[in-house]
């Protein structure tokens, strides 16, 4: 159905007829760290992304898995790397 707050007229799959199925009731603004992403949107109430309705917590864990603005070798980097695992990789390797 359509949006009917933020994204006036958007088809969007949490909107319903009792309303946004979303927490909060609507999608919120775009991160600072979302700049320069081409999924961000612009509408009259603010930026928005395309994809995310909570934008802020997909950066909680390192790098947004779907921003286009950061290279594949940044978003490596920023990956957890679990202790355990790597130290039995190396182990393996003697
Ligand atoms: S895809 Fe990620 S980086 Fe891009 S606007 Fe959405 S939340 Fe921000």
């Amino acid at each position: 159905m359509l949006c009917q707050t933020v994204k006036k007229d958007k088809e969007c799959l949490f909107w319903s007829a009792g309303g946004c199925a979303q927490e909060t009731g609507k999608c919120h603004i775009v991160d600072e760290k979302c700049e320069g992403c081409a999924r961000v949107e612009e509408w009259p109430t603010g930026k928005y992304c395309a994809t995310y309705a909570h934008p802020e917590n997909q950066w909680d864990l390192g790098v947004c898995n779907m921003a286009t603005h950061i290279k594949a070798e940044a978003a490596a980097e920023a990956r957890f790397v679990n202790p355990l695992k790597a130290s039995k990789r190396a182990g393996g390797r003697r």
